[in-house]
């Protein structure tokens, strides 16, 4: 047995959990297993191929409501469910975070301060290919990124599977479905398509923890995490690092540059 899958089953056998998010192995990649009695947990698994974001059942209540869940979470996934604290979302009483560091050490947090502890001292996992077409798109001109762009989402035939696996997209009910008004047109165009993911990033403004599972669900390989990744380091750049007391679309600091505040 693993140390997650002893860990796992410890804490079932305790009785201080009613289910358990991971991973177990699938056809072609992990996918996705909800555990729920000790046994279960020899079909745990977790390595570099586990990629998805699994905080994003957290706030599934068809699932989890009512339940006490516990989580394999790797960075990304901590970084997600540090978020959804802040955004009350989660509670402390409800969670059993079981973080896993990229050598496979598994680690039970007791709090999240500990969570955003462990985040602020260990640094993310590196993403080469990720790097490298962030530095091919911003070495282009802004003409050729905006062709870019819409060269890519000219092929989105708005699924919403990126929305479907970002843990920070929990909305009971999303702006592209509300008709009255209609934001957003609901077939897919290469404008509207560009509405669609202008309105994603920008709700996900300082809160993406840059994941990646949104670029990784779409069925059409369109690199939409890095729109996110590079309006995360917008915020960075102007705002400075989240205080973890709301985010930049909804909160504001009296010395922000913005005149509209004074
Ligand atoms: S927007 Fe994409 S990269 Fe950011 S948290 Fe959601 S799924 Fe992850
Ligand atoms: S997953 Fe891809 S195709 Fe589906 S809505 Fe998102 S960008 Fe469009």
């Amino acid at each position: 047995m693993s140390e997650l899958q002893n860990k796992v089953q410890e804490l079932f056998e305790k009785n201080e959990m009613d289910l358990f998010i991971g991973y177990e192995k699938g056809i072609r990649k992990p996918r996705p297993i909800f555990v729920s009695k000790a046994k279960e947990a020899e079909n745990l698994i977790f390595d570099e191929n586990c990629s998805g974001n699994l905080a994003v059942y957290l706030t599934r209540k068809d699932l989890v409501g009512g339940k006490k869940a516990g989580i394999s979470a790797s960075y990304y996934a901590l970084k997600s469910i540090a978020q959804l604290f802040d955004e009350n979302q989660l509670k402390e009483e409800n969670l059993c975070v079981l973080g896993i560091s990229e050598d496979g050490t598994v680690k039970l947090f007791g709090s999240v301060e500990e969570i955003k502890q462990y985040l602020t001292e260990t640094p993310p996992p590196v993403k080469p290919a990720e790097d490298e077409l962030v530095r091919k798109i911003d070495a282009m001109t802004s003409d050729e990124r905006w062709q870019f762009w819409a060269d890519e989402l000219s092929k989105c035939f708005k699924c919403y599977a990126c929305r479907a696996a970002c843990p920070m997209c929990y909305c009971t009910k999303c702006i592209v479905e509300v008709n009255r008004p209609q934001w957003i047109q609901p077939w897919a165009t290469t404008i509207s398509n560009m509405e669609w993911q202008i309105n994603r990033v920008m709700h996900l403004a300082g809160r993406c923890s840059d994941c990646g599972a949104c670029g990784a669900a779409c069925p059409l390989g369109i690199p939409i995490h890095i729109l996110t990744h590079k309006m995360a380091e917008s915020v960075k750049e102007n705002f400075g690092e989240s205080d973890g007391k709301g985010n930049v679309l909804s909160t504001f600091k009296p010395d922000d540059k913005e005149n509209f505040i004074h």
